[in-house]
């Protein structure tokens, strides 16, 4: 049988490495590195190689969901309905609880591994059709601090750089991103610029002594949550120096004198103690990003999953704007995104406080546009309730009916006592998902099987702006269905209830025409793409945005000109003070933890955990100590130790790590129920990680501090 190629985007990370599919008949035998993807040029990392494994027509039957499934109370097992039931089922539940409670008694929760045109459809039928704003994201767990960030000081969502700056950059500041692991292919990158240009500088500022880490000329060990006061410090030294660029800051920028005072107290001394850091290697790091000739920043998680994500994100552009270091080759702070299409996302408005193409759901003109483009009266005015909020709100019975796709919040998401409670209290559940295995599945009262990867056809937005096709190269299996049509036919059917006799809001006959309207809502936007098709995307392949009616290619990099896209046209220095982490360490919960990725799995390996070979670099869970604190505590290796917090409790083994600070301990994140059960305060029981994790959030950015909670750790 003759192999055929199809070429697509890897589902995992935001790198958003191209794939070649190779298929046999109706099977994928195989996946390569596409060499022409500009993300990659041809590599993919040990996830990447292996997804062809996770798509063998002996693990779809053990592990997909191949047809509806109803459950008729929460106890009993799932049994079929067929897929016009199973719509019927679900427009009846939604249309009653709408028309008893209101709108915002149904929620949404959606996922950055949504396709763009899946994340369409679910914001028009939520805020369109519904006329609720409670739609949100797993992306609200990954870059929402990044987006409030860039808006709060650069005034719109859109990282200016790009992986080719890389190349360019004198100096590479990694802060609160494991990038060797969370993103291996960009890595690489990294390590031959490296290698290629051994003046480079690359300071790593982290908690834990990474294997990124290992790349630095400079580490910067901070304690968690002290980034803020780690940056104020920076710049502290770098007014003091002079080695701030006056000229810029007058020409392109607002607030510095309030941000100047502001740091004024922010001393060595002073933040070398908060920090942990010798003050000589701060004044080091100060002196290489002001005063190398390119600094880019590298971001991630460490940054975004604070109760002061936005103030982090913040005050870290803030370097760029007082040194000039952005809108140059190898210059500029660069968030790298988590999830393949958490980008993606936040293009369409797909959060609970956005509207499609960057517009913002608290502005009146904003809401006019997309109503107009919409052909409805108007969107609600009222903000969604964002994922915290969201369960908060069906655990305490206000939202009735939730709708999760794509997402596995019974693991995923921080405080799992109350996300369970949030699950168990709401009326009626249904979830929108592939693999039969995610731990939400056990909440739902109606189960609807969708597509995955080599089986989807739409685009993904990586980290650098940049859209890559993902294309179909087999059918769906058994009754799967893709996303965005799931959401039309419900939409349509609820059409009859809530507009009845009116056009459909949703004359969708395939993906790309969700994508048309997508691209015409984009128009006059920063991220217009009124230049790009799909037929370019096919014979050009992948494009940045902004890419306009008329150009001919997308902007590599973004404000070459100093001019942003404010009112003034001015960049805005964040002058936000630090804040200490929401829940610190104390006598009683002694141990800073923090949760991290593995290299070779993805969030609650519903995909990667089919795979024995991924199981080669870490076999199971564990929790790391540094060797010091084992001692203290009478631990040797492979003992198992009760890790608690405040919120539950889960027993694992035990593990030296010199990577793990003093005082600090480290779980990855993805083990689920079958590798890590613990109990909630209460005694219910609870599953992995974020048994333990607390949903303080952000005030602005409303992201969760999930890499930071206080605990306890005693022998079992
Ligand atoms: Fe996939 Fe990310 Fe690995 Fe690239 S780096 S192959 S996008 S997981």
């Amino acid at each position: 049988m003759s192999t055929s190629i199809t070429r697509s985007t890897c589902p995992y990370c935001g790198v958003g490495c191209g794939v070649l599919i190779e298929t046999e008949g109706q099977q994928i035998t195989g996946v390569r590195g596409d060499p022409d993807h500009p993300a990659n040029n041809g590599r993919l990392c040990t996830k990447g190689t292996t997804l062809h494994l996770t798509a063998t027509p002996e693990l779809t039957r053990q592990t997909r969901l191949l047809q509806p499934l109803q459950r008729l109370t929460r106890q009993a097992t799932p049994t079929p309905i067929d897929w016009d039931a199973a719509l019927d089922l679900a427009t009846d539940r939604f249309a009653n609880t709408i028309a008893t409670h209101g709108p915002d008694a149904v929620g949404f929760y959606i996922s950055g591994q949504l396709l763009t045109e899946d994340y369409y459809v679910f914001n028009k039928l939520a805020k369109g059709l519904i006329g609720t704003n409670n739609v949100d994201t797993n992306s609200r767990l990954c870059m929402s601090s990044a987006v409030a960030g860039y808006k709060a000081t650069l005034g719109a969502d859109a990282p200016p750089a790009c992986y080719d700056d890389v190349n360019h950059a004198a100096c590479l500041f990694i802060v609160g991103s494991n990038a060797a692991y969370a993103h291996p292919v960009l890595f690489r990158r990294i390590e031959e610029a490296k290698k290629k240009n051994p003046g480079m500088k690359v300071i790593v500022a982290d908690p834990r002594r990474t294997d990124t880490a290992e790349l630095a000329d400079l580490f910067l060990p901070i304690q968690p949550g002290s980034d803020v006061m780690l940056f104020h410090g920076l710049l502290h030294i770098m007014l003091w120096e002079g080695w701030i660029k006056a000229d810029y800051i007058a020409a392109h920028t607002t607030g510095f004198d309030a941000l100047k005072a502001l740091v004024r107290e922010c001393t060595p001394e002073h933040v070398a103690q908060v920090c942990g850091v010798p003050k000589e290697d701060i004044y080091t790091a100060a002196q290489w990003f002001a005063t190398s000739h390119a600094t880019l920043s590298l971001y991630c998680q460490g940054l975004n999953q604070s109760s002061s994500g936005t103030a982090k994100n913040a005050t870290l552009i803030n370097l760029h704007l007082a040194t000039g270091q952005i809108g140059k080759p190898g210059a500029g702070p660069f968030s790298l995104t988590g999830q393949p299409n958490a980008m993606g996302g936040r293009e369409v408005g797909g959060l609970a406080n956005l509207l499609s193409a960057h517009r913002d759901l608290a502005n009146p003109a904003h809401r006019a546009e997309v109503a107009a483009l919409w052909g409805v009266a108007d969107v609600p005015s009222k903000p969604g309730k964002t994922a915290v909020e969201m369960f908060q709100a069906a655990a305490d019975g206000e939202i009735k009916a939730l709708w999760i796709a794509c997402t596995n919040p019974a693991q995923s998401m921080p405080d799992q006592a109350t996300v369970r409670r949030a699950l168990e209290r709401a009326e009626f559940v249904v979830v929108q998902e592939a693999y039969a295995s995610a731990a939400t599945c056990d909440f739902a009262d109606l189960l609807l099987p969708a597509t995955t990867w080599g089986e989807k056809e739409g685009t993904v937005t990586n980290s650098e702006r940049r859209i890559s096709r993902v294309r179909a190269a087999v059918p769906a299996p058994g009754e799967a269905r893709h996303d965005w049509r799931t959401v039309v036919d419900f939409a349509q059917r609820l059409e009859g209830t809530l507009r009845p006799g009116l056009p459909t809001l949703f004359p969708y006959p395939d993906a790309e025409s969700i994508w048309l309207e997508h691209r015409e809502s984009t128009r006059g936007r920063d991220l217009d793409i009124t230049g790009l098709s799909w037929p370019m995307l096919d014979a050009q392949g992948p494009q940045q945005w902004p890419l306009r009616e008329g150009e001919t290619q997308g902007q590599v990099r973004l404000y070459a000109d100093g001019i942003f896209p404010t009112a003034d046209g001015k960049a805005r220095f964040a002058a936000l003070p630090w804040q200490p982490l929401a829940e610190p360490r104390d006598s009683r919960y002694p141990f800073s933890l923090t949760t991290g990725r593995l290299r070779d799995q993805w969030h609650g390996m519903t995909r990667t955990g089919t795979i024995g070979r991924l199981f080669g670099h870490v076999a199971e869970p564990a929790v790391q100590l540094h060797p010091q604190d084992m001692e203290r505590r009478g631990l040797t290796e492979g003992d198992l130790v009760h890790v608690t917090s405040k919120r539950g409790s889960i027993v694992l083994p035990v593990q030296a790590s010199k990577e793990t600070g003093l005082s600090q301990a480290f779980i990855a994140m993805h083990w689920g129920a079958e590798y890590l059960s613990g109990r909630g305060s209460n005694g219910e029981p609870l599953a992995g990680v974020n048994a333990l994790t607390t949903s303080a959030h952000c005030p602005t950015s409303k992201q969760p501090e999930l890499k930071h909670a206080a605990v306890k750790i005693l022998k079992a």
